[in-house]
């Protein structure tokens, strides 16, 4: 059956639909030869023994009743001799026919030398009616027929086409038996054949099913596993590998995603951008991989202080972040941004070359407003640019938030923490 496993499902289902049509045309031709076979036995029991035997008996009527009689009605008077001469040649002429017919069915190699002696032995019967006809046509005394030699032939010819009657009918009793025997045979041949035809189909539906089982159940596994894969691969595309925040790719679809969301529904959207001081002073100072370590102390205060599934944090690039709030007021979103500088300067990461701070200290520009249709989607990220701009100006460690959103720059709330 490891045929039958290799090949496709479509080819399954024709292999067996092809030996579906194999199995019916064997049965149908077995069965046409059977019931033809049968049609034959049914021509030889019925045909070849019983109108043999109509016949045979008719033959035997006619000696008696046609023949003998006519010889004992004339011998009485009751019948005229022409009366008699014709009755004679029309009931001679009857057996003939009689025999002729009977002799042409189909003869079987044993008998035929009994039905030549009974053919013979009617010859004879008939001669002597014959002669009798012309006797009673030449005016010759029927009285003095002899009753004797009458019966003696009647007699004679009796028992031999008795005998040959007798022989008939055990033919076809002989025949009917091994028609039934054919029949029971042909009827054991054709279930054998369908009984065979159901377990292979049985038998095969079974392993195509099962074949089909296993295709889809190794289906469904390597689906399963590539969904995975994609994922992981889809989180891998998304997540920068330093901090594991999502990255740049990420917020370019949050970001759009998030906006227009904020249009439709006309609530607040903050975006800050973050930037750590003195960056590369830290990496000149302590080496890029201390520089690396400051960065994920970043991430996590990012992540640890920004826990509301609406908040989302991105690592931008380099040592900048941005952090994208939605439903958060001008408010909440500065105590956001101060809690942040605090975090970040709490977690008390040495940076004694920077100018602000002995500890690692960010700057933040934040950009809150209402979104509406007339919102600019570059606008967020350009004014908190400004802004960042604007906290670095203003010493750094701090954050300066705006509400203004229009192209020309505007005066900016700014708070600053110490
Ligand atoms: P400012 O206060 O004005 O922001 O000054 P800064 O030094 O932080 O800014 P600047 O843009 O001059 O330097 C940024 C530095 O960040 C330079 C680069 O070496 C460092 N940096 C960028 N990406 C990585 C990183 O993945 N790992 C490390 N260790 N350092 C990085
Ligand atoms: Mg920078
Ligand atoms: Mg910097």
């Amino acid at each position: 059956m490891q045929f039958l496993e290799a090949l496709r499902l479509r080819s399954k289902l024709f292999f067996l639909f092809l030996l579906i049509s194999f199995g019916l045309v064997v049965v149908g031709v077995m069965g046409a030869f059977n019931i033809e076979a049968m049609k034959k036995n049914i021509d030889s029991v019925y045909f070849g023994s019983l109108v043999p035997v109509t016949e045979l008996n008719e033959i035997l009527q006619t000696y008696h009743n046609g023949l003998a009689n006519s010889i004992y009605a004339s011998r009485e008077s009751q019948m005229s001799p022409s009366e008699l001469s014709s009755k004679i040649q029309n009931s001679i002429f009857k057996i003939n026919n009689l025999w002729d017919s009977y002799e042409h069915h189909f003869k079987r190699d044993d008998e035929q030398q009994y039905v030549e002696y009974t053919g013979h032995e009617i010859e004879v019967v008939n001669d002597y009616f014959r002669r009798l006809s012309t006797a009673a046509m030449n005016g010759s005394d029927m009285s003095r027929v002899s009753l004797n030699t009458l019966e003696h032939k009647i007699t004679h010819v009796h028992n031999v086409i008795q005998k040959l009657i007798s022989y008939e009918v055990k033919i076809a009793q002989y025949e009917r038996r091994k028609f039934l025997d054919t029949y029971n045979m042909s009827m054991a041949q054709l279930g054998f054949i369908l009984f065979s035809i159901l377990i292979g189909v049985m038998l095969i539906s079974y392993y195509v099913f099962r074949s089909i089982q296993k295709d889809q159940s190794r289906l469904e596994i390597t689906t399963s596993r590539l969904k995975k894969a994609n994922k992981k691969l889809e989180n891998a595309s998304y997540t920068d590998s330093l901090t594991s925040l999502n990255n740049r790719r990420y917020f370019n679809i949050v970001y759009d995603r998030e906006l227009k969301r904020a249009k439709r529904e006309k609530s607040y959207i903050t975006f800050m951008m973050l930037d750590i001081d003195f960056f590369k002073q830290y990496n000149d100072t302590y080496g890029h991989i201390e520089g690396d370590f400051a960065l994920k102390s970043v991430a996590k205060v990012l992540t640890d202080t920004l826990k509301r599934p609406t908040d989302f944090v991105f690592r931008l690039g380099g040592e900048e972040f941005g952090v994208l709030l939605t439903h958060t007021d001008e408010s909440s979103s500065a105590k956001l941004a101060r809690d942040i500088c605090t975090a970040v300067k709490a977690r008390e990461i040495k940076h004694e070359n920077s100018k602000v701070c002995e500890y690692v200290t960010i700057s933040i520009g934040v950009v809150c407003c209402i979104a509406d249709e007339a919102l600019n989607e570059e606008i967020l990220i350009s004014r908190s640019d400004e802004m960042l701009y604007e906290a670095k100006k203003n010493g750094r460690d701090g954050y300066v938030i705006t509400s203004n959103i229009s192209e020309c720059q505007t005066q900016a709330t700014e708070e600053a923490t110490a």
